[in-house]
């Protein structure tokens, strides 16, 4: 297979030569063969782009929305059209098969991004206070950090709220899946946004991220990704008393109550972590179920899971892929050996490689069963196809196990009816709680209570977060 070269950056409205000479091997974690080269971009790669970002915002913030709202309609029809092309590079550089990619990988930010042309129609960017009038101005030059488990989603979450908004963005994304962001830059550009409005810079988290995150002329940073590195942002955005946005990580739990109906919470709860490998932030991985209901929920989820076996991600029938990378491989398998070690029985899956797989960074999708509170796999975010399953002895003992992490992003409650559940999800220091199998709201804020971040990405509230207010007041 050959394996294409790319030298160059999209800054200013123009692909330009990278300027580093390093680069970063993009590798197709099925096969563990190189895809394609990329740039590894540094600060000088970053100047320029935040230099072009910072010539374009003045005149990007002072459109009026209906020319934004043209440039990103088109922009949402070329998401569109790419469809396929989009889903074809996330499956070959993330590893997420191809129907998930389809319908999720390429159809969520297709969405979202269509989502916003409602929303910036809708939005008032003046409103009357009394005597005031209320301006709801961009806050300029916004740096864009993404990670690689949702690569376009986690573009257009930030990318296109900013736009709209009237930002300029420089984007820095994760270094295992620059190709969807090329992809994402080639879109903007064929769209016909003004030089600058856009920028990309691909490089590492340590050089380009860093760069980016403490450069002077950025006025906001937007992170997805580690709670380590969101720490890390979050003190350089505080020397520099920039606005930071952290979606981090997550360890939520799915709380089936008694009176629920088992067989669909537990069902619903393995297709949750199965899906992208477990490697979506938001996922269920710590299962909770009624003391009395415990073997029974055990024996739903190994038959649940029992369709997920790990398989090409090219092929159409393959519902889990590999995981992203080598070092993910082996920080999912030292989370199950530790969880052996401390006590935790496994009853399906494991840390063994999965047979008939001679390459490929795969792992078995893994239920376990008496998973305490002070195990790490109960604590600690794993970020793989691992379901953790606890046992309660009353609605009290749930909540305290639920909310016993210092993370608080997602969560589901399945009860006997919506009230009870709504009742129970008031009560977990989460951000966003499925009830009874609710389905997820691209128009709702996402984002993370606790450890797991600051601020709301999605809908009215993700655009919000690119915005900054000034208040005129009048004499009456
Ligand atoms: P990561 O924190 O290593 O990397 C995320 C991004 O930050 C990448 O673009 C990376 O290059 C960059 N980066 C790394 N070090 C940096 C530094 N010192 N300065 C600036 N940028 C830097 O995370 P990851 O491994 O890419 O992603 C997995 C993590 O992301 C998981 O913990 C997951 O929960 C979290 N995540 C959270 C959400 C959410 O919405 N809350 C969504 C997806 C992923």
């Amino acid at each position: 297979m050959s394996t294409l070269t790319f030298t160059d950056q999209y800054i200013g409205g123009k692909w330009i030569p990278s300027a580093s000479a390093t680069t970063l091997d993009v590798v197709n974690p099925a096969t563990e063969e190189v895809l394609a080269v990329v740039p590894a971009g540094g600060a000088a790669d970053v100047d320029a782009a935040v230099a072009a970002a910072r010539t374009a915002a003045r005149a990007w913030g002072a459109t009026a929305k209906a020319e934004r709202l043209e440039l990103l309609g088109r922009l949402v029809a070329g998401l569109a059209a790419a469809r396929e092309e989009i889903a074809g590079t996330v499956t070959a550089e993330l590893g997420a098969p191809i129907g998930f990619s389809r319908s999720v990988q390429a159809g969520l930010p297709l969405g979202v991004a269509d989502s916003y042309l409602r929303i910036l129609a809708d939005y008032e960017f003046e409103e009357t206070v009394g005597h005031s009038t209320v301006l709801h101005e961009p806050v300029g030059v916004v740096a864009a950090i993404t990670p690689w488990n949702y690569p376009l989603h986690q573009i257009v979450a930030k990318v296109v709220p900013a736009l709209a908004a009237g930002c300029v963005v420089v984007l820095k994304p994760a270094e295992d899946t620059p190709l969807v962001a090329r992809l994402f830059a080639r879109l903007v550009d064929e769209a016909g946004f003004p030089p600058g409005v856009f920028n990309l810079v691909v490089g590492t988290g340590a050089a380009a991220g860093a760069a980016l995150a403490a450069h002077p002329d950025v006025d906001a940073v937007s992170f997805t990704g580690s709670t380590a590195v969101g720490r890390l942002i979050a003190e350089e955005a505080g020397r520099g008393v920039k606005r930071v946005t952290l979606e981090l990580g997550g360890k939520s739990a799915c709380v089936v109550l008694p009176g629920a109906d088992l067989s669909k919470a537990v069902t619903a709860a393995v297709a949750n972590v199965f899906a992208n490998s477990g490697q979506t932030c938001s996922a269920w991985t710590r299962l909770l179920v009624p003391d009395e209901h415990y073997t029974e929920a055990l024996a739903i989820a190994a038959e649940a899971a029992a369709k997920y076996v790990p398989g090409d991600p090219a092929a159409a029938e393959t519902r889990v892929g590999p995981l992203v990378n080598a070092k993910q491989l082996d920080r999912v398998r030292g989370y199950l050996n530790d969880a052996v070690a401390e006590g935790a029985r496994v009853v399906v899956g494991g840390a063994q490689p999965p047979e008939d797989l001679a390459a490929g960074f795969y792992v078995r999708p893994t239920i376990l069963a008496d998973v305490t509170t002070d195990m790490a796999v109960a604590r600690e975010e794993i970020f793989g196809p691992v379901i953790s399953v606890m046992s309660f002895h009353d609605a009290e003992d749930a909540l305290r196990i639920a909310n016993a992490t210092d993370y608080g992003l997602a969560g589901a409650v399945w009860a006997a009816d919506d009230a009870e559940a709504v009742a129970f999800a008031r009560r977990m220091d989460t951000g966003q709680i499925d009830i009874n199998g609710g389905r997820f709201n691209l128009a709702a804020p996402f984002g993370g209570y606790k450890g797991s971040g600051i601020g709301r990405e999605l809908g009215r509230y993700g655009l919000e977060e690119y915005l900054q207010t000034k208040s005129l007041q009048f004499r009456a």
